[in-house]
């Protein structure tokens, strides 16, 4: 050990003189809504491997504290959007093709009546500001950011019970709408909101469906979405930590009564929030 301890730099030895914890990765669920786990065992150890999907770069960490660790040096965790055909599909590993199988799942259906006709048919006006939020939303859930610590398990934002799962698929006035693309859970006006995971915020806003709204970056892909709140209480750039509070449970925007609608974006397709949540998985 002695002479371990002269020749290794720092970092090493910290890994040797303590075990490391360990990485818990979200469930692995290869359907549409889901995340592939990827072992990538052509991989160099020394640098992260480039790795894409539908042109978006997709997480990729060290497989040393996980499950993986004797088969690959790096594991890729695919978020695999709601709309992906199941079947075989392509991503890219260090500019290589590598072909991936998504397999079939079948979410649920619900049939909704709201009452508000402008909500269901907006004016040409509305149909603006809708599009322009639009834009202002997709690009902050597309945030790429470079992190230390990878984000890979999340804590659950509020207190309350789940009210509509991700992935419902949905017809409001008989008319089909897109599959839920969050996780809502019901909680009184006024319930705080925490961060789920250490995060920056890259945007808040008051949008015509999603109300007021904070949207987190957690690196590497990673983004999470609060929308029909009451209060906002954090401004973009500020820097969270895990159990922050960001605002509060409210009703604004499209929403029947108070509820948070929580969404979970990775390499920017909506996946089911409870695979990041310990002990949620289905
Ligand atoms: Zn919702």
């Amino acid at each position: 050990m002695t002479r371990l301890l002269n020749v290794l730099p720092l970092p090493l030895l910290a890994l040797l003189a303590w075990p490391a914890a360990a990485l818990e990765l979200p469930t692995h669920a290869p359907v549409p809504g889901g995340v592939m786990h990827l072992p990538l065992d052509n991989t160099q150890a020394e640098q992260r491997p480039d790795v894409r999907f539908q042109d978006h770069p997709v997480m990729v960490v060290p497989s040393e504290q996980t499950e993986y660790a004797e088969q690959a040096p790096w594991v890729a965790l695919i978020g695999l959007p709601l709309s992906l055909q199941p079947g075989t599909t392509q991503i890219w590993v260090e500019g290589e093709e590598v072909a991936i199988n998504v397999e079939p799942k079948t979410y649920k259906e619900q049939r909704i009546t709201l009452k508000n006709k402008r909500q269901v048919n907006p004016t040409p006006l509305d149909l603006e500001r809708i599009q322009r939020e639009k834009v202002e939303i997709l690009q902050a859930l597309e945030s790429w950011s470079p992190s230390a610590a990878p984000v890979t398990r999340l804590e659950k934002p509020t207190e309350g019970p789940y009210s509509s799962p991700f992935g419902l698929r949905r017809f409001f006035n008989d008319q089909p709408r897109r599959p839920h693309s969050g996780l809502d859970i019901a909680a009184p006006r006024g319930t705080p909101i925490k961060a789920p995971a250490p995060g920056r915020v890259v945007a808040t806003g008051d949008y015509f469906f999603n109300g007021r709204t904070v949207i987190l970056d957690h690196g590497l892909g990673l983004t999470t979405m609060y929308c029909h709140m009451e209060e906002i209480s954090v401004t973009v750039g500020d820097e969270l930590d895990t159990g922050d509070t960001l605002g509060t449970v409210g009703s604004s925007g499209r929403a029947t009564g108070p509820h948070l609608h929580w969404g979970v974006s990775l390499n920017d397709a909506r996946v089911d929030p409870r695979l990041f949540m310990e002990d949620e998985a289905q």
